[in-house]
């Protein structure tokens, strides 16, 4: 998505360890209009798809995962990654976080993620995968079905992208990083 391939090019940063920082405008201050812009071409690419629910994880998938739910007019639940002690009939599973090299868990609660229901991923990067891992299962423990996984920013060099697509799930990344190589953001065309 160009407007989105421009915004990178202009506002992101290189970290450490493979790391892209958006802060500018995805992972901190965040531009409401692309985010609605980006929304607008999840639902495009998904046109014709079933979806009654809008699955994402917190913190940084919300804002995305939002937007696409209102436009598809569906609810928008969020994987919490703390277990709040009032939660009824929860789903849980075991994620490692790519950003903070630890594990952590994810639940939702099964009144929220239910059988039979179609459910549509949005994030906002892809990496390794774990996230999204932690999601197929939580879908899957639901008895819902995945429509597939949409990612503002997939980072091509991470096996991620790889995993899902081999595993049969249709995945739509609007941004792909080729590499981070010395400090420079090379996208793919
Ligand atoms: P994965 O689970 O695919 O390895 O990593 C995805 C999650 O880690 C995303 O939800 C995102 O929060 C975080 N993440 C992974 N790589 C990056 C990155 O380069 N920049 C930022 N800002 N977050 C990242």
């Amino acid at each position: 998505m160009k407007a989105l391939k421009e915004r990178i090019l202009r506002d992101g940063r290189c970290f450490e360890g493979g790391i892209l920082k958006v802060d500018n405008f995805i992972n901190h201050q965040m531009d409401a209009r692309l985010m609605m812009a980006m929304a607008e071409e999840f639902v495009c690419r998904f046109e014709g798809e079933r979806i009654d629910k809008v699955i994402t994880i917190e913190a940084s998938g919300i804002a995305p995962a939002i937007m696409v739910g209102y436009r598809l007019g569906v609810p928008v639940v969020f994987a919490k990654k703390a277990r709040p002690s009032t939660m009824q009939n929860m789903l849980t599973t075991e994620v490692f976080s790519f950003t903070k090299g630890r594990k952590y868990d994810i639940c939702v609660s099964g009144e929220y993620l239910c059988e039979g229901e179609r459910v549509l991923f949005i994030d906002d990067f892809l990496a390794n995968g774990n996230a999204a891992k932690g999601i197929v299962d939580l879908v899957h423990k639901a008895g819902a079905t995945l429509v597939g996984m949409g990612f503002l920013i997939e980072k091509a060099f991470q096996e991620g992208g790889a995993l899902l697509r081999d595993a049969g799930i249709r995945t739509e990344s609007l941004a792909v990083v080729e590499s981070l190589d010395n400090g420079q953001i090379v996208l793919r065309d």
